[in-house]
């Protein structure tokens, strides 16, 4: 039997144009080629359990070699095998409708994960790296004769006679020059770790050395010895294709340092996701410890489709938020090898997005119910994940805000509903506004949280490096009427305004008197002095600034899209208060003292907000000096 022919495409040679079309991504021919063997070995077992196929299934291996010499990789397998007409009927005819069609597809497309899926090339996208390539194949059928078809990468091949004497196929890449990089134990191993990891049939690659117990040495200390075993890349069954029910959480401990071995924290929980309606997915998503900070996760979610891995690129397919979480996914439903846009598009991944996020959600709401003492312990390290996702995500937030934990200035958590309840009726004011007082630095501002907790008021801790943002959420949901101000944004009776009215024991004129004698002393056009009524026991001199004017700045600052206030100088407010005993020995004191009196005041508010550096600062020593 010889037989030569043409395969099946109407383009003269479409190889050169496919090949230097992938060749960035050329790695994959080997993801493609060993997908085809394990699909070839499942297809027997199948068979086998239909009674379709009588004899001995054995033991299913795929087996990768490669002989840096003759400059070949060997993909085997003992699957179905193919006959010389199934040769020609699945490898010659490329599965796609025409050439025309694909020269004219592939010039939108964008990768070449996008191609071989829509052209169905994998087969043929051992042509990225072989300029020659051969199968042998004994199919299972009885009687099958074994083939051997040839292809030096134009359309011509060849068919003949093979001389496989067991059922299954080797799949013979000559490399071409450009490829030599994979006739290398270390990148073969690097590249089928990263795909083969995890595929259901055993992938066997060469030897590798461990250490075996060797008896006893003269002390009687155990001995070990170094010996070849079978090289084996994956494990066939990995925890996300097993029953929740079957997992301890050891298992799933394991089972994240098999997925990230260079890991050295341990998730704080996990969620096993599985579902066959309507559409496919299993998978098992770990919960980092985040820190305080959004940096770029090392370990990113895998995406596999039929435990083959596809990507750990999985923006579109998990919601922006989630992307913080480490793990695997897997689903024969996302369409891998399509387009960015058609994925955005996609409605079974809209549907995903959707499911996973209501999966992570859920879980949180069990965690925070059975467990709210361990929930509160692991706020620090889930609450920046929780209100990056509720900051982006609208219906995640909408169950979020049942466990959402605020903190304040005692280390006391509440939930945003608890915490509304707290302070409803202590700190309104005199609109009805309920004053949500918060600090975003505890002991910057301890002045003004002492001063607010002295009236009985509370003080929120948001620090974090979304809470500026988060405050802005909290006023829109964080119940009726609510206002957030920093709690050094003006003078505490000020922030939560009530209805008395505090007399100023000042003339106008006096009182006009005091703003001159400030303003002269302290000669900053960026600190606006102002005379007010306040309680005689408050602070003669308090700098504030603008909880408006800051937060837009903050959010200029984080990227909220306030950029034109982030070239704003700092302003602030210089609080008088015109009933404090020293303001009155400074409406009766000669000009100069005054003016002393006045500054001393002035350094000492912002000394206790941190903002009295340099010469400043040393004047003021000195001055203090002199004065006692
Ligand atoms: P796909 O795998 O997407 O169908 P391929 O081009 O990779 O496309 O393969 C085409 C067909 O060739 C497969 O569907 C299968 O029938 C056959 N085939 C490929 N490799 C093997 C193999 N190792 N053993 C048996 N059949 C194979």
């Amino acid at each position: 039997m010889q037989e030569q022919g043409t395969i099946s495409i109407h383009t003269e040679n479409i190889f050169p144009v496919i090949k230097k079309f992938l060749y960035s991504d050329n790695e994959i021919f080997l993801r493609e080629l060993v997908s085809n063997a394990v699909d070839a070995s499942q297809k027997i077992k199948r068979l086998s359990s239909l009674g379709q196929f009588a004899g001995e299934v054995g033991d299913l291996i795929v087996d990768v070699k490669f002989d840096e010499a003759a400059k070949t990789i060997t993909i085997s397998d003992n699957g179905i095998g193919m006959t010389a007409e199934e040769i020609k009927k699945y490898i010659n005819q490329i599965a796609f409708s025409g050439a025309t069609e694909f020269m004219e597809k592939f010039k939108e497309a964008n990768d070449a994960n996008e191609i071989i899926g829509r052209f169905g090339l994998g087969f043929y996208s051992a042509f990225m790296v072989a300029d020659k390539v051969e199968i042998q194949s004994l199919s299972y059928q009885e009687d099958a004769a074994p083939a051997r078809w040839i292809c030096d990468g134009s359309t011509s091949y060849e068919i003949s006679e093979g001389t496989r004497t067991t059922r299954g196929t080797d799949v013979i890449l000559h490399i071409n020059d450009d490829s030599v990089e994979f006739l290398n134990q270390h990148r073969l191993q690097e590249i089928l770790d990263k795909y083969a990891k995890f595929l259901p049939i055993p992938i066997h690659f060469g030897t590798k050395s461990t250490s075996e117990p060797d008896g006893e040495d003269e002390e009687g200390k155990p001995k070990y010895k170094s010996v070849d075993v079978a090289n084996i890349i994956n494990n066939t069954n990995p925890a996300w294709t097993k029953a929740p029910s079957e997992l301890k959480d050891e298992d799933y401990l394991a089972f994240y340092r098999e997925l990230y071995p260079y890991s050295m924290d341990e998730p704080l929980f996990w969620i096993h996701l599985n579902v066959d309606y309507p559409f496919n997915l299993t998978g098992i998503l770990y919960f980092p410890k985040i820190k305080n900070e959004l940096e770029v996760q090392r370990n990113k979610i895998k995406l596999y489709s039929r435990q083959v891995f596809i990507t750990d690129e999985v923006k579109d397919i998990v919601p922006e938020f989630l992307m913080l979480l480490h793990g695997v996914i897997d689903s024969p439903d996302i369409p891998l090898n399509v387009s960015r846009s058609f994925l955005q598009a996609d409605s079974n991944v809209k549907k995903i997005n959707n499911y996973i996020t209501k999966k992570v959600a859920d879980k949180l709401q069990e965690i925070f119910k059975s467990d709210r003492k361990g929930f509160e312990e692991k706020w620090n390290d889930i609450g920046l994940f929780i209100k990056y996702g509720m900051l982006s995500d609208d219906k995640f937030a909408e169950k979020a805000n049942e466990f959402c934990l605020v903190k304040n200035t005692d280390n006391e958590s509440f939930t945003i509903k608890e915490y509304y309840e707290k302070v409803r009726d202590i700190q309104v004011d005199k609109d009805g506004n309920i004053v949500y007082l918060y600090t975003s630095d505890v002991a910057q501002q301890d002045g003004f949280i002492s001063t607010a907790k002295s009236k009985g008021y509370e003080v929120l801790v948001l620090d974090g490096p979304l809470d500026t943002h988060f405050a802005a959420y909290l006023e829109q949901k964080g119940g009726e009427k609510v206002q957030l101000k920093r709690v050094d944004s003006d003078v505490i009776d000020k922030l939560i305004q009530k209805d008395e009215k505090v007399e100023l024991t000042l003339s106008e004129e006096e009182s006009k008197k005091v703003a001159d004698v400030f303003e002269k002393s302290i000669g900053r056009a960026d600190m606006k002095v102002e005379v007010d009524a306040l309680h005689a026991d408050e602070l003669p001199v308090s700098v504030t600034i603008d909880e408006f004017m800051r937060r837009m700045k903050d959010m200029a600052k984080t990227g909220g899209g306030m950029g034109f206030y982030g070239t704003l100088p700092d302003n602030y407010k210089v609080t008088v208060n015109g009933n404090h005993p020293l303001v009155k020995r400074i409406v009766e004191s000669e000009a100069e003292e005054g003016e002393k009196l006045a500054k001393q005041a002035f350094d000492l508010a912002l000394l206790s907000r941190g903002l009295l550096t340099g010469a400043d600062l040393t004047s003021f020593v000195k001055r203090s000096v002199e004065m006692i």
